[in-house]
């Protein structure tokens, strides 16, 4: 049997010196995706340093009309915090569309954002596979392909980022607040994942020992106006096939500005800025924003198990940017 060593952190700066001292240490936050890892032999840290107490558990409005969320807030909480709901709906629906109750009773906000790939193969030992070993091989190329990636893949990896939380902060601008052995950094959401090139087993642009402590949300009338919808084969407790998350402010009609995240498509919250661009300035109907997400699609990569997932993004988004829109018509 494996020694596995267990600390319950109560200062952050020492929790990062910690792990960022010993490359087979780990964070633990609510452990709903590390636990399972250790249980399947995906992953055998020595040392577990566990996160979860640290007084980073609260929302807090910043001057500027943001918000600071700390890394321990749990699911549940964020999604119903009034001032999410009130000025990032697409936060709120992001999280209620994931996992189960129970989990995102557990589930904390880093952690959310630092879960792993759902590729079968990643979570089959038995398997080859560049992520979790990397140099051996990517079996989900020419294998079971469903939830592959239509944007941004590899030769080394095909996957797809599985977080809704994360696809909901890219649309709307967040920053992912880090302590590291030198202090503290701030990370855009859209620098925050990477795509795979050669290196997929690194998911993120954090160094080993970086400690999530916050992320942040700006106010704008973008993400006051903002929801997600996500396509997935059950209606609960399902990762997405496809996901949207969008905010818009409209003129008269017209875009005046625009965001649209797309999950289920790529290693990473997928940022669709040629669509956004080609929407601004135009009415916002259905026939505009299907042609703009063509327009961002025109970079896909598919093969017959993931053809399907073209039409179904492109239709999501004209879903739900017209009811957005409708909504600001009431
Ligand atoms: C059955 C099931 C269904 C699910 N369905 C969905 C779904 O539909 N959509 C969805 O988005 N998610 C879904 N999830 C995933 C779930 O949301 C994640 O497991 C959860 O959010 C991870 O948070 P955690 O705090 O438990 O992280 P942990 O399991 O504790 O940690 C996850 C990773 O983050 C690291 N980590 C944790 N906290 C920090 C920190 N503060 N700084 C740096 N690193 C840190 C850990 O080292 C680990 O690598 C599902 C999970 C299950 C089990
Ligand atoms: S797609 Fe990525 S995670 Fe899945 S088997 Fe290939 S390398 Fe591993």
């Amino acid at each position: 049997m494996k020694e596995l060593t267990y600390h319950r952190a109560t200062d952050a700066t020492a929790a990062v010196a910690l792990v960022s001292g010993d490359p087979d240490a780990r964070f633990l936050g609510g452990g709903t995706n590390l636990v399972d890892h250790l249980k399947l032999g995906v992953t055998s840290p020595t040392t577990l340093v566990d996160v979860s107490r640290l007084p980073l558990d609260e929302v807090t409005e910043l001057p500027d009309g943001g918000l600071r969320v700390g890394a321990n807030v749990r699911n549940s909480d964020l999604a119903s915090h009034p001032a999410v709901r009130r000025g990032w709906p697409v936060v709120t629906r992001a999280l209620l569309s994931g996992a189960s109750g129970q989990i995102r009773n557990q589930a904390t906000t880093g952690g959310n954002l630092l879960q792993r790939t759902r590729c079968v193969y990643f979570q089959d030992v038995t398997t080859p596979c560049n992520k979790r070993e990397p140099g051996t091989g990517c079996s989900a190329i020419g294998g079971y392909g469903r939830y592959n990636a239509i944007l941004g893949a590899s030769g080394s990896c095909v996957t797809t980022h599985p977080s809704d939380l994360a696809v909901g902060l890219a649309a709307v601008d967040a920053t992912v607040v880090v302590l590291g052995p030198d202090g503290e950094r701030r990370v855009p959401i859209g620098d925050f994942h990477r795509l795979p090139g050669d290196r997929p087993e690194q998911d993120t642009t954090l160094a080993h020992g970086e400690l999530v402590t916050a992320v942040e949300l700006p106010a704008s009338p973008v993400a006051a106006r903002s929801t997600y919808r996500k396509a997935r084969d059950r209606a609960s407790y399902a990762f997405a096939l496809v996901s949207v998350a969008a905010g818009v402010e409209l003129d008269g009609g017209r875009v005046r500005d625009v965001r649209i995240a797309w999950g289920g498509v790529a290693h990473k919250p997928w940022r669709a800025e040629v669509a956004e661009e080609a929407l601004r300035g135009q009415y916002l109907g259905e026939d505009a924003v299907r042609q703009a997400a063509e327009a961002e699609l025109e970079a896909a990569v598919t093969d017959e198990q993931t053809a399907y997932k073209v039409a179904m993004v492109r239709n999501l988004t004209a879903l739900t940017l017209t009811s957005l829109a409708e909504g600001a018509a009431r």
